[in-house]
């Protein structure tokens, strides 16, 4: 053994081969600060040992290694750039030390060689994968840049154009498609991986492969003559800011980076690359992506812990209702492979929920996204029933029948007479409490909500809501059979509006506000789209969701918080609710909706809409867009503190990722915890006190102001 380390080895095999295996404790190979040091002792114990002649770079994992372990990075993050970049550079060195060893180095790329993990393997002269590897440089995703030499070595290996498309994108690419690109050199089957790598490697020890030659294109500036250089970079700049943004700044920092570092040899480039990671590490876009990234850990760790420990594994499933809801929670529970009865009341309304389930199955079959074997396979997974017969054996029931309490308790009552003693019911209500449906239930420890978001099938989001009798155990597999549907489940308790309405109707109400005061809403909706980021702006957004339920759900809210959710008189949505200007349910609303030539949806301005707002609203006044981002992202951002803080959603973690998955909140912002915590605890308070004559939903808690006033942040 040459060296042992607790996350790599490095031994002297046969012919003075040098395996260097990265076998880290954990169930999977990840670059940690630590495994680093071991990098370099590692390199420094090869370069030492006059016996080795070659070296292959493996994983004695199932997958190479996935990347860098971010959770070690985020403190580093909050140092000053340079300090960042001194850092970055003293890991980049780690990486030219390897890139440096006086012999021939090979990967054996098995699984995901992924960020760090594709780094690790850029430093090598050759590249085997098998045919299980997926290999590239997502850090973008992150809202970051690669920090091991990536953007130097990879423009070298595939090109400056090839080599921009895989890191703006951060797309994975599997071994074929590497192969293609020149990412990788050979693709040999699994169980031939090592031996094929190894075989590479001797080839070039004995002289067959020009290495040193290969190797110096890594070290020299990108050949390219000046006009090359300008039409690469010009047209792929224009395209990237196209795509990304200006919300997303990485892509951009990564192509004007690469103008630079391409003309340079190595050791400059690096620096050029040191430096851009430190400038890219410091954006608030990142902060918020990487923690967009641990939160949706977060989330996803709790669901799986609740798979493991729900005593009661949901095989089967029930849904009653097959409208809109029930048909989307049919479709879904049915692809992902849990088969699912669906009942409603009369046939035409079967035939719909069947429909919806069809629809969206054939336009994937016609997108070439799924085999029509697969689709008849989802379809026989659902079973439409207009009788109780065929639920007795269910091991979850989910009602999404029609939003009326006292239907709501009857058919719960005739579910829980004809289900197994240890099923689960669960109800999809929007508004209802749980703890009311719940006295419908003999055994209510085994009730909760599910409250599934529309489009079902394309929504990430499932608000499991806890009443004060639910048991730990329903919740548990409730959380289980979510995540099973390939849905992210947030646990929240009981509350008016649950967590996601509670908190998206105080915005709704600061909209109204400023609507009643003279803006125009047409630009508030922009501001919030353009400038904000969310997908619609509020007037759009009530629209969508439909003015009858969003008046219905401010009624909900009025009643369970009277003083600070209090109905506003003369609320636009209200009058607009008054006149039957539903939204784009009717075709009209705060928009009116139509079709162009082409067929394609359009919106514009609905002047009827205007006519009602003009006897009730103030005249047109401007806002700036910094006054209108405060109007309605305060009310919004101080529910969500109040949902904290009264254990409604249990870490700022879910609360943030609930928003993101439910309502589409803008992923660069990382929620609305991680905005307020960009923005500064200190002057958001700041801000809303200015506002706090508005009204209660402007007032900042005493808990906020506290944890202001201790420094403190809301993810420790
Ligand atoms: P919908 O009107 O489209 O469908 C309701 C279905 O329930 C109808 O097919 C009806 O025939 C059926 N039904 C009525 N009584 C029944 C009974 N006794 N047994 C079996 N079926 C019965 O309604 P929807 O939009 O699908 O909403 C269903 C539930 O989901 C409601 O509680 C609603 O609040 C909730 N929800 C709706 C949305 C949404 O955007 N539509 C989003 C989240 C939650």
């Amino acid at each position: 053994m040459i060296y042992q380390g607790n996350g790599l080895s490095a031994q002297l095999l046969d012919d003075g081969i040098v395996e260097l295996c990265f076998d880290s404790k954990g169930s999977v190979n990840a670059l940690n600060i630590a495994t680093l040091e071991e990098y370099k002792s590692a390199i420094i114990a090869i370069g030492e040992c006059i016996d080795a002649k070659g070296v292959v770079v493996t994983s004695a994992k199932s997958t190479f290694i996935v990347g860098a372990d971010i959770t070690e990075f985020t403190e580093l993050f909050k140092t000053p750039d340079d300090k960042i970049a001194g850092v970055f550079k003293n890991s980049s060195d780690i990486f030219d030390m390897f890139e440096d060893l006086n012999m021939p180095t090979i990967a054996a790329i098995n699984g995901f060689a992924l960020g760090g993990g594709c780094e690790v393997t850029l430093v090598c002269d050759y590249r085997v994968a098998d045919t299980t590897a997926s290999v590239g440089l997502p850090e973008v995703k992150l809202g970051l840049i690669p920090g091991f030499g990536g953007t130097v070595r990879l423009p070298r290996v595939i090109g400056i154009d090839n080599a921009l498309e895989w890191m703006t994108g951060g797309k994975p690419y599997k071994a074929a498609k590497a192969l293609e690109f020149g990412a990788v050199d050979a693709v040999v089957a699994p169980e031939n991986l090592k031996s094929a790598a190894i075989e590479m490697l001797k080839d070039a020890i004995a002289g067959k492969f020009d290495w040193q030659a290969k190797r110096q294109e890594k070290l020299e500036p990108v050949a390219l003559t000046p006009i090359e250089h300008a039409m690469s970079f010009n047209t792929a700049k224009g395209m990237i800011f196209a795509k990304a943004g200006k919300h997303y700044p990485a892509p951009m920092i990564l192509a004007n980076l690469l103008e630079e570092s391409v003309k340079l040899d190595r050791t400059q480039a690096m620096l050029l690359e040191n430096a851009a990671f430190g400038q890219v590490a410091k954006t608030d876009a990142c902060a918020a992506q990487v923690g967009l990234f641990l939160s949706d850990q977060v989330v996803k760790g709790k669901a799986k812990k609740a798979a493991k420990i729900a005593t009661k594994k949901v095989e089967r499933a029930a849904v009653l209702g097959a409208g809109i809801m029930g048909g989307g929670i049919a479709y879904q529970s049915a692809y992902k492979g849990t088969p699912i009865v669906m009942k409603d009341i009369n046939n035409a309304a079967l035939d719909l929920g069947l429909n919806t389930a069809a629809g969206i199955l054939t336009k994937s079959v016609d997108k070439g996204r799924m085999t029509a074997k697969k689709m008849a396979q989802t379809l026989n997974n659902i079973t439409p029933t207009l009788t109780y017969d065929s639920i007795k054996d269910v091991d979850i029931v989910v009602e999404a029948v029609v939003e009326n309490p006292n239907v709501k308790a009857a058919v719960l009552k005739e579910v829980e007479a004809n289900v197994s003693d240890d099923a689960i019911i669960t109800s999809n209500t929007s508004t209802i409490s749980i703890d009311l449906l719940a006295q419908s239930i003999e055994k209510p420890e085994r009730f909760c909500g599910m409250h599934f978001f529309n489009p079902v099938n394309k929504m990430p989001l499932v608000e499991v809501i806890r009443g004060k009798d639910t048991s730990d155990e329903t919740v548990a597999a409730v959380v289980a059979y979510a995540a099973k549907m390939g849905k992210s489940p947030i646990v929240v308790n009981d509350c008016p509006g649950f967590y996601i309405n509670r908190v998206l109707f105080p915005y709704f109400s600061g909209f109204a506000q400023l609507v009643l005061e003279g803006a125009n809403y047409e630009k508030v909706d922009k501001v919030m789209e353009k400038q904000f980021g969310w997908p619609m702006g509020p007037a759009y957004l009530l629209d969508v969701v439909g003015i009858d339920t969003a008046d219905h759900c401010t009624d909900v809210m009025a009643a369970g918080f009277p003083t600070r959710m209090a109905k506003i008189s003369n609320d636009p949505s209200s009058v607009l609710y008054n006149e039957k200007l539903l939204g784009q349910k009717t075709g009209s609303g705060f928009y009116e909706y139509s079709k162009d030539k082409r067929g394609r949806p359009q919106k514009a301005v609905n002047a009827k809409a205007l006519e009602l707002f003009s006897p009730i609203c103030a005249a047109e006044t401007e806002f700036t867009n910094d006054e209108i981002i405060a109007r309605v992202m305060i009310p919004l951002v101080n529910e969500t503190v109040r949902c904290l803080e009264e254990g409604v959603v249990a870490t700022a973690a879910e609360a943030d990722m609930g928003l993101i998955y439910g309502l589409g909140f803008p992923p660069f912002r990382g929620g609305p915890i991680r905005y307020l915590e960009t923005v500064g605890l200190e002057a958001f308070i700041e801000t809303a006190d200015k506002y706090a004559h508005l009204g209660e939903i402007y007032q900042v808690t005493d808990g906020l102001r506290e944890m202001a006033a201790s420094g403190k942040s809301y993810f420790n």
